[in-house]
Formats: C-alpha cells, structure tokens, sequence
C-alpha cells in the first residue's frame, strides 16, 4: 500500500528499525491496551464490570450534549506522540493508521455504522492555513464509510488557545464558536451525526459543537475521538 510506504519504518516508541508498521509488535503489544469500559457519557475509562451503558457519577448528574461518546484509547504515551506528530509534525498519512486501528474495535465500527453523518471538527481558517490540513477531516475520511460531511460545520472565530484553560473558560471561549454552512443543513436535520475529533480532553470543543448541530436540528448527537485525556 503506497500510503505504508510514506510513513517512517522506525518504531515510534522504541525506535526499533526497520519496523512494519508505525509500532514494533512489542511495543503495540505493550501499549495498545484497551479500557474494557467507558462511561458513554465523557468516555473516561471506567473500573470493573459495567451495565451495557455505563455513565461515571459525573454524567449522571451532568449529562453531556451529546447521547454517547466514544474514545479509541487514553491519550498517553506513546499516542500522545503520534498524536502530536499527525497533528504538527505534517504527518496527514498518519490518519489511515489511526482509523484502520480503530475500526478494529466493534463499539466505534457500531457508532460509525449507527451514524447518519460523520461530522468532523473543523479547524478555523487560520489553522487551517498554518496546517494545512484538518487532522479530524481526515480521521473522518479514512473511516472509508462514505458518510462524512466535511463542509456543514464551520468555526466562526479563531477562538483562543485552548491549552491550560478550565473547563468553564473553554466553554465561555467557545460559545458561538461554531456555525452551520445554510446550504449544507439538510446534511444535519433530523440526522444522527457522528461528531469526529482527534482528542477529548475537557469536552468543552464537543459540547459547543454539539449544542451547533442540535439548534441547527440534529437529531442526535455521539461522539468519536481517537485518544481521551485520562
Ligand atoms: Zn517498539
Ligand atoms: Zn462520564
């Protein structure tokens, strides 16, 4: 596959080389260590045997703005590093990687089946310019499953560093963050949509897009992110 052979045949985490894929296989072995369950509500790994749809005591009090959420894997080491190189290092290939391990686990292949859309979280304009491609869109796009709008949600500003901010700054920052393409609405109305990022760290990004989308007539909201900010 021509898209293997752009990627660097070095292990990301051991620096094993040559290596087949973006891990050696002790190293997937080692890392690639799934939650046996998440609260469906914030994704947080959860402890022990849980009901078929677990929410943490957080998401029963609070329940979030979507209806269930999604994560891949806790964001550490060493996905936090692919993760920043996909996003920084001018690594869109790394994408495919992240859905095609995905899309090996049922509950995020169920979510994406369930969908009526795939939305990703766009960038703004500036981000978009710097970068010059949206890590998300392209998560959505490698997921292969035809479903993916990429042009209804748009960013109205460019809201502010995110980093270091509470949870309650974030959302003041984000609100109004977000608006609906009029011409691509009937994407989203009365749609379940399958909103995609990269990470969840606080949620706040996926609740200001999420509330977007139900104002503009979804009619349900999940969410899907590769790693989840333990
Ligand atoms: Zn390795
Ligand atoms: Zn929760």
């Amino acid at each position: 596959m021509k898209w293997l052979r752009a990627l660097p045949s070095q292990c990301l985490a051991c620096h094993a080389w040559p290596s087949q894929d973006v891990l050696c296989p002790d190293c997937w072995q080692r890392f690639a260590t799934h939650a046996p369950f998440r609260c469906t509500g914030c994704a947080l790994a959860l402890p022990g045997v849980g009901p078929e749809r677990p929410r943490c005591g957080a998401c029963l009090r609070h329940p979030p703005a979507w209806h269930e959420a999604h994560a891949w894997m806790d964001y550490h080491y060493p996905w936090n590093n692919l993760i920043s190189r996909w996003k920084f290092g001018q690594q869109p290939a790394l994408a495919r990687y992240a859905a095609h391990w995905m899309l090996q686990d049922a509950r995020i292949q169920a979510a994406i089946d369930a969908a009526d859309v795939l939305i990703p979280i766009p960038l703004s304009k500036e981000r978009m310019r710097e970068r010059g491609y949206n890590q998300a869109a392209l998560l959505a796009q490698a997921f292969k499953s035809h479903k993916h709008q990429l042009h209804c949600l748009a960013r109205t500003h460019h809201a502010m560093a995110q980093s270091g901010s509470t949870r309650a700054q974030r959302l003041r920052n984000l609100r109004n963050a977000f608006t609906i393409d009029t011409a691509q609405r009937h994407h989203i109305q009365g749609k379940k949509v399958l909103l995609i990022d990269d990470v969840m760290t606080t949620g706040a990004t996926l609740t200001a897009a999420s509330h977007c989308l139900l104002q503009a007539g979804a009619r349900q909201i999940h969410v899907l992110c590769m790693a989840r900010t333990p």
